[in-house]
């Protein structure tokens, strides 16, 4: 058993059809990175997961238990189990670092906010942003608030992280300290889905890749296997495009 299993899943916006019958895994502890052409379907697939695109056909399994995307205490229960983190880091702007990783704790799964607060010092600590805390996000550069917003994100200890190009909104010289912070993540047990246009890190971290096209799987295979000896042409065209 698969700690994620992703099997068939299809989604359309406006019955235009954008995912097309995806099937992935990931095992615990794993980094599965999705790659693949603007509009594949990366972003779609993510949404869905975590529950903010209604799948229209296939199954979510983790840990063996499938996810009822059609009811809201399956919906609540999948999203302490997995977080996500968008290129855009939408926090919230009148509270201070603190306060935005500790509040889905205490609002969402009412953890007393004595505790939820020094978890959330905790986990500053951890991106490095320790000494932080009573900053507001715009007192911070945008390395920073995408540091805050992983934090947030590990707030609820999800097992499942995704991550969505959360390098792309940053200024060159602020890609690297979020990528550290990643990359630090990886080693930690959790399993990490993530999709990325920093194609050297994709192929450093990743235990698994896979090439999405169209809204389907091309192709998946381990870093090495998509880099050096990918099998279809389209994954060969695409990594040998970027690097
Ligand atoms: P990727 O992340 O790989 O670039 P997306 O999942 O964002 O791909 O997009 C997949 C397809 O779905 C694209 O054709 C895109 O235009 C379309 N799409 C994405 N979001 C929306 C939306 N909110 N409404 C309608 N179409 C969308
Ligand atoms: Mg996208």
């Amino acid at each position: 058993m698969h700690h994620l299993d992703v099997r068939d899943l299809e989604a359309s916006y406006a019955g235009n059809p954008v995912l097309r019958g995806v099937t992935l895994s990931a095992d615990k502890g794993e980094v599965v990175s999705l790659i693949g052409p603007s509009g594949s379907g990366k972003s779609t697939l993510l949404r869905v997961l975590i529950g903010l695109t209604p799948p229209t056909a296939g199954a979510v399994c983790i840990g063996g238990t499938a996810v009822d995307y059609a009811d809201k205490r399956s919906l609540r229960a999948l999203r302490s189990r997995m977080s996500i983190v968008f290129q855009q880091f939408n926090l919230f702007q009148n509270m201070t670092a603190l306060a935005n990783v500790a509040i889905a704790p205490v609002k969402v799964h009412g953890v007393p906010k004595r505790e939820a607060e020094e978890r959330a010092m905790a986990l500053l600590e951890k991106v490095g942003l320790g000494h932080k805390g009573d900053s507001y996000p715009d007192q911070l550069s945008g390395g920073q608030q995408q540091r805050v917003a992983i934090a947030r994100a590990l707030a609820v200890e999800p097992e499942i992280l995704l991550l969505d190009e959360v390098t792309s909104a940053l200024d060159p010289e602020r890609v690297g300290e979020v990528l550290d912070t990643v990359r630090a993540l990886a080693g930690d047990g959790i399993t990490m889905l993530l999709v990325s246009h920093e194609m050297a890190f994709v192929r450093e971290i990743s235990t698994r890749v896979v090439m999405m096209d169209a809204g389907q799987v091309v192709e998946t295979g381990t870093s090495a296997e998509i880099f050096t000896a990918a099998k279809m042409e389209r994954t060969r065209a695409f990594v040998g495009a970027v690097i």
